[in-house]
Order: C-alpha cells, then structure tokens, then sequence
C-alpha cells in the first residue's frame, strides 16, 4: 500500500486539509510507494503562520543554545545518514553512492553553520567620532520560504536551512513533489536535536504551494532552485511582493579540452561529469568542447569508458556488489515522463545530423522492467543550431562539439545563455588562469569537472542559472538570511558632555 506524504508543522506531521494527493514512483521500478499530500492556500497559510509564531522566540534565542541544536543535528545526521539515502534511492532512484554523496555536501552546509557565533559576529569602532562609538549587527528576517527541485532532495534544501536556521529564521521548505520523503525525513531529524516546535516546516505541494509562499507577507524571502522558466518566474513575483529573492535556474554546462590535457583524466572526468546521477545534476557536464586534433581519441576514450556503465536499480546496487558483481553506476530518470522527453530529444539530435556514438535508448539495465531506464548516450559533430544543444536536457547524453582554438572555445562558453558551471582540462596554468577570466560563468573547475565549491564558499551561476544577486552558502549565504543594522552611540560622562546649545549644522568630523 502506498503510503502518505505528509506536511511536518509545529514538530508533527499535518495531513493538511485539501484532499489533494499526487503519486510519488519507485523510477528503478515504476512501482507507485507513496502519495503526496498538495497544500490547498489554506494548508500552505496554516504552515506560514505557525513558522511565523516561532520565529521571534528562535532569533531570540542565544547563539550559544542555537549552536547547540546545530551541533545535535549535525551529530545525528552523520550518524543515521544512510537511512536518508536509502529513502533518496528509493524516489530519485540515483545509487546509493551518489545518494551519499549528496548527503556528505549537505553535511557540510551543517558544519559551516555550526560555527554560527563566529559568522554572525558585527564590527566595532571605538570613538568613531569624538565620543562617538559605532557597532554594526545582523538580525535574522524572520519567516523563510525554501523551493527545492527533484534532482537533490536534501543537499539543495541544505545549501539553505542551516544557515537560515542557525542565524535565528523560521524555515518553510516546500521539496519537489517528485520526491518529498527526504524533507521530512530531515523535519523529524531537527525536532529529535531540540530545535523548536515550527522553527522548521515542510510544506508539500505544488504550484498552489509556492505561490502561497512568494505572496504571503508574512514570508520574508525565497531561495529557490529548479529550472530556468520557473526560476524567473518565482523571482519575479516574490520581488514584487517586496521579498528578497535568490533563484537559482538551469544549466548547460561546457566543459573545454585543451589540446595539451591528459585525455584519459580528461576522459574519466567526462563520464564521470556526464553520466553521474543520470545526468540529472544541475553541475553535470553536458557538453565537451574538443579542440580539433585531440577530438578523435577523446570522444574514443569516453565512448569506451562509457559503454562499461552498469545501468540498474541503485536500491539493490549494493547487495549484487556484496554477491561479487559490478555495482550499478547509473540508476533510471525520476518519472517516465521524464525519460521519455530525453529519449525524444535524443531522435531529435540524430534527425539533426549528430553522430550518434552511443545510443542510450539501446540499454539493457539490470533491473525491472517498467524502471525509467536510459543509458549513456554520446553525440559528436554536434552544432550550436540543434535542439539537443539549446535544450537543457537534464539526461545522461553528452555533446562533443569541436573547435579550432581555445579562442572559439570560450566564445562558445560565453555565447550560451546559462552560466553555471564549466571547466577547463589543460595541462597549461597559464591558459587555465586565462580561462578563469575570460569565462562568463559562476563556478569553474581546472582540471576537474564538477567544480560545487565547498560550503564555506558560495554556490551560484551567472546569467539564466542565477536571478537575483546572492548566491548559496558560505558568506553570501549568511548575508542573505540576515538583515544588518549599523548603530552609532554617544555614551559620555555628564560631566564632559558638551553645552555648546542647539547647533542646526550638519554633524561634524572630529
Ligand atoms: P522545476 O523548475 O520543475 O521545479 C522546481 C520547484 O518548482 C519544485 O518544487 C516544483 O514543485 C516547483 N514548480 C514547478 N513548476 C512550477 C510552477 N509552474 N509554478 C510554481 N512552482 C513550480 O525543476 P525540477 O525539474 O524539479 O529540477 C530540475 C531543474 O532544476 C533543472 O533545470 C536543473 O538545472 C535545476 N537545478 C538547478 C540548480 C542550480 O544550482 N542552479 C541545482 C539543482 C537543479
């Protein structure tokens, strides 16, 4: 029986009041495990109004106890993390060594907020004018409004509520309703570590959900993720109901090979890049850029690498390694719909004219039969005209397009739309500082493929991968959770204070 996916308000879970479900599928099997609830606007305003109901106790709280709740989830966490990648197995249907991985780069947001005394600490100025002392502080907003995409269930919900909650914020996090399970799963966790009752809430649903949460007042900002349409969409309405907004959009993201670069690093990074978690990774390298003489044994190296892929369940991966086989690598696409959609942007790039070098569409996973299976597929000769280019795909297909110099290489990068990450494989450090600068583009590896920096740096792309200004985590991300306030004081013995009468002039500098 299909179980049901709650709400998690006031420390328990809340069945809600609409009646509205959605399916939530097994994709390693197409099997239906659970059913969402969707929030009606009175569900979604009865979660705003609880967080709101706690908010000023939390930001009131002393950062000592807050860093203590931080620390117990962080403990618990990291001990009972696997539960949580089974259940991201389970809905996502990524293995469970990609699940894991997920959850360690979540992990770290954690970590990096745990040091919240240090991150919240103000400056001071002794005698800033004569007599005069200025301070400055950072509040938390209030009520935060979290959107996350399928593709992370948890990492992405984490690049955010740690550091909202640990700078004193109420969180409303609304997950993809594709798989919704890991937000409660996460709810629970931080009632368990003595977080209080409405600090931290989850409401499930969909379009009426977010946009309860872009227009309530009582929300003071949004950090969303998911696709580039909806990015602009959630950026522009929030803004306009006077929120702060960072909405973090889609991807095509290039990675260039130089002809100096060691081509089998540069072939492992690849099919690493491409194919990992199905390609479904807002990071994933979607396409190579060869340049002209090194394009040939490349796209050879890849293909080889890449027809050695188990495609399977990623659930079971772990008890077939036990038994001796290959663990799985790359489990199926989250819904059929999903995988149909890539298959079909697949026949749409061979009618093109790509080559095809591996047809995904072909595979043979291990695993049952109604799984959202597709496999690695690699297009070389591909030009920026086709449809397999301009589309973000979202799958695990891999575009080669060869050039004639570095030159063109980077004019490609910058002539994309997207604007998150990229790469550069060279052996030359000083065409790899020149790349650094030339590119248009928030986040870049050298010499390796999926550049996510660590947690106490920031997360976010440039162009239609970012509307708004601040990016996740690290220092932007405390900024973003917090309001500052800058405060001048004149603390004076009476005895000195000046009897110099009314003086209308501006305040003078001394
Ligand atoms: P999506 O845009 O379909 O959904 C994201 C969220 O928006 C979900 O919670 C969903 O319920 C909600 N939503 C969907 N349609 C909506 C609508 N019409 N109105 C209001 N809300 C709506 O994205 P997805 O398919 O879940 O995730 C994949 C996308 O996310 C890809 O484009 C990927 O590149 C992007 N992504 C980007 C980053 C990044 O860091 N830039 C990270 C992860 C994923």
């Amino acid at each position: 029986m299909p179980t049901t996916i709650t709400h998690w308000v006031d420390g328990a879970p809340f069945e809600g009041t609409s009646g509205q479900l959605a399916d939530v599928t097994n994709p390693a099997t197409g099997v239906v495990s659970g059913r969402v609830v969707l929030a009606s606007e009175r569900d979604a305003q009865h979660v705003i109004s609880r967080a709101s109901a706690a908010a000023p106790g939390w930001a009131t709280t002393s950062i000592a106890r807050r860093t203590q709740v931080m620390f117990g989830f962080r403990e618990l966490f990291n001990a009972r993390k696997d539960e949580l990648a089974v259940i991201i197995t389970a809905e996502h249907g990524k293995v469970h060594s990609d699940a894991v991985g997920e959850i360690t780069r979540g992990l770290e947001v954690v970590e990096f907020a745990c040091g919240v005394g240090h991150l919240l600490k103000g400056s001071y100025s002794d005698n800033a004018s004569t007599g005069v002392d200025v301070h400055s502080r950072r509040e938390a907003l209030g009520v935060v409004g979290i959107i996350s995409p399928f593709n992370f269930p948890a990492m992405v919900p984490m690049w955010f509520f740690p550091v909202a909650i640990a700078a004193g914020n109420a969180v409303v996090l609304k997950p993809s309703e594709k798989d919704p399970s890991a937000a409660l799963w996460l709810a629970a966790l931080w009632t368990e570590a003595g977080l209080p009752d409405g600090v931290f809430n989850v409401l499930q649903g969909d379009k009426v959900a977010v946009d309860a949460l872009l227009d309530s007042p009582e929300v003071s900002s949004i950090s969303f993720v998911g696709s580039t349409p909806i990015a602009q969409y959630v950026y522009e309405r929030a803004s306009r109901a006077g929120k702060r907004v960072q909405a973090l959009g889609g991807a095509k993201n290039h990675m260039v090979v130089l002809g100096d670069a060691d081509l089998d690093l540069a072939a492992d990074a690849a099919v690493n890049a491409g194919f990992g978690s199905a390609g479904e990774r807002c990071m994933a390298i979607s396409v190579l850029v060869a340049i002209d003489h090194v394009a040939d044994d490349l796209v050879d190296k890849i293909a080889q690498r890449a027809r050695t892929l188990v495609i399977g369940d990623g659930g079971t991966a772990r008890t077939d390694s036990d038994a001796g086989e290959k663990e799985v690598d790359m489990g199926p696409l989250v819904t059929r719909a999903h995988r149909d959609r890539v298959a079909g942007l697949i026949a749409s790039g061979e009618e093109a004219g790509a080559k095809v070098v591996l047809d995904g569409r072909e595979v043979r996973a291990r695993g049952e039969a109604d799984g959202f299976w597709l496999g690695p597929t690699i297009f070389d000769h591909v030009s920026t005209a086709m449809e397999i280019y301009t589309e973000e795909i979202f799958g695990p297909v891999l575009c080669v397009i060869r050039v004639a110099s570095y030159a063109e290489a980077v004019a490609l990068v910058n002539a994309n739309p997207y604007g998150n990450g990229t790469a550069v494989f060279t052996n030359d450090g000083g065409a790899a500082k020149r790349f650094e600068t030339d590119v248009q583009v928030g986040m870049i590896g050298v010499n390796v493929p999926v550049p996510v920096p660590v947690a106490y740096y920031s997360f976010g792309g440039w162009k239609r991968s970012l509307f708004g200004d601040t990016h996740a985590h690290g220092v932007e991300g405390v900024h973003f959770f917090t309001r500052g306030k800058v405060v001048t004081s004149r603390w004076i013995d009476p005895s000195d204070r000046p009897q110099g009468g009314l003086e209308l002039g501006f305040p003078r500098n001394d």
